[in-house]
């Protein structure tokens, strides 16, 4: 029986994000910094990851609370030995009607006829800029671009749908936008600016680092006209703009200056198996012990149940109203871009 959860601030359960790995063969300084995830660091020893078995029995109790989407993400989750196999199992799982995955790309290529051949329906891949010299300072291992369109095309000629993530930080990739924007306007590939946040206790975060989304549409826009269309669904985080007269699109991932918190619909289950309410919470919950314990699923969907419900985190909204320099949502509509 399919149920749907909402938590303290009416959101319902929708989406799961699940982490496979907690390595990855990239050390972007705006998330997994060398200096700090050096040759020292200390992952997450195999015993302690989720098996697929344990992932592919969460995802079947997760859908009876109401999720529907799953989304495999890292780390880089490519990292993970077999992922086709997970994709396999979790397609079977009733209810899941999406399956998508986030990755740097960059091992795609090998991979990519193998995911959708076991039911991945799409890919979300990262790249911070065409630029060989800057693409590999940024993901600190010297990997190329066109590693990561290798992956892009191999993906393509597989049959999934590809989306692109920029993260975009001033002074440091910001000369690529424009860059980026026609080649995947060309590409027809929908390309997704992300403010840069400040996730994780490492990356140095600092809110002058941050392009705000209105000024990227605002540059993009005197280029190649936009206009703006519609959500696709409910607690879509994206907002969309059309390149005028035609079919293409971009997308921008506001988190900073116009936080998308109310319409949330996301939990995160880490490779570990805790379970967060948000992408800035500090505690998880393990779900690991209760499935190794031997608690039934009706036990634990109860758990998960009470989490959810209990949910009332909003970091994004609060950011938004503490951080002084930060615009309120309301001031920053981007409206000034021709409409
Ligand atoms: N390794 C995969 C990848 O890079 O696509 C999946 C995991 S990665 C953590 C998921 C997404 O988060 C990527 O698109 C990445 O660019 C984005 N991301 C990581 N750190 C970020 C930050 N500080 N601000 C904004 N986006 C960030
Ligand atoms: Fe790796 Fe993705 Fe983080 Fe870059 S953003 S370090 S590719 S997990
Ligand atoms: Fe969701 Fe937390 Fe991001 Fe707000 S800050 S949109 S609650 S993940």
């Amino acid at each position: 029986m399919i149920e749907q959860v909402r938590d303290t601030l009416n959101r319902p359960l929708r989406d799961l994000r699940i982490s496979v790995t907690d390595k990855c063969n990239f050390r972007c300084q705006y998330c997994m910094p060398a200096e700090i995830f050096g040759p020292d660091f200390e992952f997450l020893p195999q015993h302690k990851l989720l098996s697929f078995e344990e992932i592919t029995r969460l995802t079947a109790i997760f859908t009876s609370l109401g999720v529907g989407k799953i989304r495999i993400t890292g780390g880089e989750p490519l990292m993970r030995k077999d992922l086709p196999s997970l994709i396999r199992m979790i397609r079977q799982v009733e209810g899941v009607h999406d399956i998508a995955m986030t990755t740097n790309g960059s091992l795609l290529a090998r991979h990519a006829k193998a995911l959708k051949e076991a039911g991945l329906d799409r890919v979300t891949v990262s790249l911070d800029s065409l630029d060989d010299e800057r693409f590999g300072k940024m993901n600190g291992r010297g990997y190329h671009v066109s590693d990561v369109l290798k992956g892009i095309e191999a993906a393509a000629e597989a049959g999934l749908s590809i989306k692109m993530n920029m993260v975009v930080q001033r002074g440091v990739n910001d000369q690529d936008i424009l860059p980026m924007a026609r080649y995947f306007r060309e590409q027809k590939h929908t390309l997704r600016f992300i403010e840069f946040m400040d996730v994780g206790n490492s990356n140095g975060w600092k809110l002058d680092q941050v392009v705000p989304s209105s000024e990227i549409v605002k540059m993009i826009h005197e280029e190649m006209p936009l206009e703006p269309i519609d959500p696709n669904y409910y607690g879509e985080v994206a907002s969309r703009y059309r390149y005028v007269g035609s079919e293409e699109e971009i997308g921008l991932i506001s988190s900073v200056t116009q936080a998308f918190c109310s319409t949330c619909t996301r939990a995160r289950l880490s490779a570990e198996g805790k379970l967060y309410n948000c992408l800035f919470a500090s505690i998880g919950s393990d779900l690991r012990a209760p499935l190794r314990d031997g608690q039934s699923d009706e036990e634990i969907r109860e758990l998960i149940r009470e989490i959810w419900e209990k949910r009332d985190e909003r970091y994004s909204e609060i950011r938004l109203n503490d951080t002084p320099g930060l615009v309120k949502r309301s001031k920053v509509e981007m409206s000034h871009i021709g409409g």
